[in-house]
């Protein structure tokens, strides 16, 4: 993918490898600073109408995985709602400018999904942006490493927890009334929750989690016409890991434990959102799609 979506390529020599020497950030990273920078499709991704006319609410908008799945929708012919934190401005606006570049219609509401209040706030504006709602791509999430569970505070648990789970709950909650038949939700997982790192104790069980979760929800709504499934990446060079969900001496190496030996570009993620989102997938249910560099989910 990354630069061509058509053409004959050889995998394992798209895109950057190890060794990185990207800076550490601070809680969360912004894409603006990583070096190289991450691909999100924005030279590249080019649509065909798949999901013409569709209504999205993209968490995590702004940067890595969310962004290349917000461009990939708007590309497609959907309207896209992004969502983030307000401390992440600065990517949001890069995000915007690609998404009003479309032609669709786009917004963008910061936040903190943490808050119960916000989450319900926000299907309620997403609704109202697009006058309706028929994708939910739940793609935000926290993920801090440490190296033993002396180190991890109840208030990182909480916090792990919070995002990566209880907000993927309640936007599903409060979204499910404005859903019609045919809508999708696609959940984000990891490869976490098959091969958990010793390292992410906290993190590792939520994907668990969203999977399980993913495979319930998808069986409660099937009867109302709505699929549920998740995306499960593998390493993906997002503003996630050099802000502290790697060590800097992982971040170096990071994604040459895969069979590609490097790590995957968000624009190489989205094409399983827009898969699962589209009705190219209407037998797919409560199911889990790795993209993972060829690493194993089981
Ligand atoms: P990212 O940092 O670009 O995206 C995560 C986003 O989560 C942030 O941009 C931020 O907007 C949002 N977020 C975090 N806390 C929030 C809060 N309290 N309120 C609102 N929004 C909040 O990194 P990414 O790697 O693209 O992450 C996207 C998803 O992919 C996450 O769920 C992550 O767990 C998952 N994932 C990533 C990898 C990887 O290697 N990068 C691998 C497997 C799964
Ligand atoms: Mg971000």
């Amino acid at each position: 993918m990354a630069k061509d979506q058509a053409n004959l390529q050889n995998p394992t020599e798209q895109n950057p490898k190890p060794p990185f020497d990207t800076p550490m950030q601070a809680e969360p990273g912004l894409a603006k600073y990583m070096h190289p920078k991450p691909d999100h499709g924005e030279d590249s991704y080019k649509g065909s109408g798949r999901l013409k006319g569709r209504k999205a609410l993209v968490t995590g908008g702004d940067s890595g995985i969310g962004r290349a799945v917000a461009i990939a929708f708007a590309r497609e012919g959907a309207d896209v709602v992004i969502t983030y934190l307000p401390q992440e401005q600065i990517d949001a606006d890069e995000a915007m400018e690609v998404l009003q570049a479309t032609g669709q219609k786009v917004a963008a509401i910061p936040g903190d999904l943490t808050d119960e209040a916000f989450c319900r706030e926000l299907i309620a504006k997403a609704v109202d942006e697009l006058s309706g709602l028929d994708i939910l791509a739940n793609v935000a999430g926290k993920q801090i490493f440490q190296e033993s569970i002396a180190d991890l505070t109840t208030q990182q648990l909480q916090d792990t927890f919070a995002v990566n789970l209880y907000a993927m709950f309640w936007l599903c909650k409060y979204a499910l009334p404005h859903l019609p038949a045919g809508a999708a939700i696609i959940n984000t997982t990891s490869i976490q929750a098959y091969q958990p790192s010793p390292g992410l104790l906290d993190y590792a069980p939520t994907k668990a989690a969203i999977k399980a979760f993913t495979e319930a929800f998808a069986k409660q709504v099937v009867e109302r016409g709505i699929r549920v499934n998740a995306v499960a990446p593998g390493p993906i060079w997002t503003p996630l890991q050099p802000s502290h969900g790697q060590t800097p001496e992982k971040l170096r190496k990071f994604g040459a434990n895969t069979p590609m030996k490097r790590p995957g570009q968000p624009a190489e993620v989205a094409p399983a959102y827009v898969f699962l989102a589209s009705p190219e997938s209407s037998y797919i249910t409560g199911e889990v799609l790795g993209v993972t560099g060829g690493n194993h989910l089981s």
